[in-house]
């Protein structure tokens, strides 16, 4: 589809002084095509269907005008009964609510609206205590709104306007009979905005249930990342990734770096690794506390931490200025997952870079992202770490895992013996020194690449379960191999990827 060319400025959008005062302290100079398309669509009271990534400006693209329209009826009273909920935001994840705050505050720093934020992993009485000094603006995660709801701490009946961000994330995550739940508990009559990447079916039945004729604008196939984003893929093998991150962080001297894995655990081993190697790095996923992964995201963007290790939930919706370096440590079990990955980096047409470690079993995950951006990405070997080849410098856990090749069991025996002998896991972690005593262990052990000769795909899933099988072992955490969906507590479980169907393109058409 051809996009239509926006040469718009914010002035000719029918914005207020106050609101273009805030645009310009923040530097912007022209609307991005979804701002230009979507504003004044907004602030004509009419419903959106907004087909837009993160990293197009959404955000400005709908909280500008929706401060616009709620604060030509603000008012200035300290009373809570006058700062009833008008509009609703609600995003699939904490970090995205708390940026989309921080944009109302941002952008409405010149208009006298209250916000406040309600997400879940922290406690409610300070949420319950701004709810009830009065909200104009509601930026929430669904389960904790629900959370609220049920405790009476907020009340919905005023909601003038409601926004769905990145709606086909929620409905990844499992989200979409909360937001069921939500709906029915607002005003029938109100404006509705909603935002995804992609509209699979059940967006579209969902919007086609509570949207009364909505506008399109779609332009977030505009800035694919696999055109803005230089991407090269590093052959390596699985036990020497950890080493070749450190060399690159090292010889590069990359400053700030965004990395990629699959699991919660690996993420936390990474990152413990990499500290005790002299390259500082946190880890972000969903089993840490709130507060924890709002600290590590400030100190990776301060700079203080140089490597931030993330799971693919945790990092949704993530915003980094000019965020330089992705790393994909894990390639993903879903080829979209890549190219959001990748959209972290190269934002707004800044310069980025995604790399990209591929251990022989991961080979056909990189061709299914290559068949899916329709382009190769440049496999580049770095000399020291060619497939196959021994570290010169063996880190202090690769001897081991090569003399253990009983590690490799079958993920139920993990489950089913989480102790062996009487020992603990942690010294039966431990290396040579209990297999002396343990004739078993000479037994005849499968090959430690025996799964390598199964069909590529099974291969790759099954090396990737004993990969997490022995994250989970490291952590002494039992191994379930198919983790299902946990009732809604937060917080949240993160999605098995591998479970989503693919993606297919928009489905959108043109502006209406
Ligand atoms: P979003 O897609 O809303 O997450 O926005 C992505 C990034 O673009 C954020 O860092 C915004 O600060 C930035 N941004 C939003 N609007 C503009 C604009 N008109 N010009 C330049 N940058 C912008």
């Amino acid at each position: 589809m051809q996009e239509k060319v926006i040469t718009t400025s914010f002035d000719s959008l029918g914005l207020k002084a106050e609101l273009l005062r805030a645009v310009t302290e923040q530097g912007y100079t022209q609307p991005t095509p979804i701002q230009a398309q979507a504003i004044p669509v907004v602030l004509a009271g009419k419903d959106l269907l907004g087909a837009a990534q993160t990293g197009t400006g959404k955000t400005a693209g709908f909280t500008l005008p929706l401060l616009q329209l709620l604060g030509s009826k603000a008012n200035g009273s300290h009373s809570p009964a006058r700062h009833p909920v008008r509009a609703l935001v609600i995003t699939p994840t904490r970090e995205l609510a708390a940026q989309v705050e921080e944009s109302v505050r941002t952008y409405g720093k010149y208009v006298s609206l209250k916000s406040a934020l309600v997400y879940g992993g922290v406690g409610m009485q300070p949420q319950v205590d701004a709810l009830r000094r009065g909200v104009d603006i509601l930026v929430a995660t669904p389960g904790r709104l629900l959370d609220h709801v049920q405790q009476r701490t907020v009340d919905l009946r005023q909601v003038e306007i409601l926004v769905l961000d990145e709606a086909d994330r929620m409905l990844d995550m499992g989200f979409i009979h909360d937001i069921r739940k939500i709906l029915a508990l607002l005003p029938a009559k109100r404006q509705n905005l909603l935002f995804s990447a992609t509209f699979p079916d059940e967006i579209r039945k969902l919007a086609s249930a509570f949207m009364h004729s909505p506008v399109t604008v779609e332009v977030a196939r505009r800035n694919t990342p696999a055109e803005l984003v230089a991407q090269v893929a590093h052959p390596v093998d699985g036990a020497r990734k950890r080493e070749l991150l450190a060399h690159l962080v090292k010889t590069n001297d990359w400053k700030q770096v965004l990395v990629f894995v699959r699991t919660k655990h690996g993420a936390n081993r990474l990152a413990q690794q990499l500290t005790r190697e002299g390259v500082h790095a946190d880890a972000i996923h969903g089993n840490k506390a709130q507060n924890a992964r709002t600290r590590a995201l400030n100190e990776f963007k301060d700079g203080r931490t140089r490597v931030l290790v993330a799971t693919d939930i945790a990092a949704r919706g993530l915003d980094i200025e000019a965020l330089p370096h992705v790393v994909n440590y894990d390639l993903p079990h879903v080829a979209e997952d890549y190219v959001h990955r990748i959209g972290r980096t190269g934002r707004a047409g800044a310069e980025g870079e995604a790399v990209s470690f591929v251990s022989v079993e991961e080979r056909p995950l990189m061709a299914a992202i290559e068949r899916l951006m329709k382009r190769q990405v440049e496999l580049k070997t770095i000399a020291g770490f060619e497939p196959g080849t021994r570290s010169a410098n063996p880190s202090p856990e690769e001897p081991r895992r090569q003399r253990q090749p009983q590690r490799q069991r079958r993920p139920q025996q993990q489950q089913r013996q989480p102790q062996r002998h009487g020992q603990p896991r942690q010294q039966q972690r431990n290396g040579p020194q209990q297999r002396h005593g343990q004739p078993q262990h000479q037994r005849p052990q499968p090959r430690r690449d025996d799964h390598r000769r199964l069909p590529a795909p099974i291969a790759a899933e099954h090396e990737a379960q004993l990969r997490e099988a022995r994250a989970r072992a490291a952590m002494d955490e039992p191994y379930e191999p198919q983790a299902q969906a946990q009732p809604r507590t937060e917080p949240r479980p993160e999605p098995r990827v591998s479970q989503r169907p693919p993606r297919r393109g928009f489905l959108l058409g043109g502006n209406k």
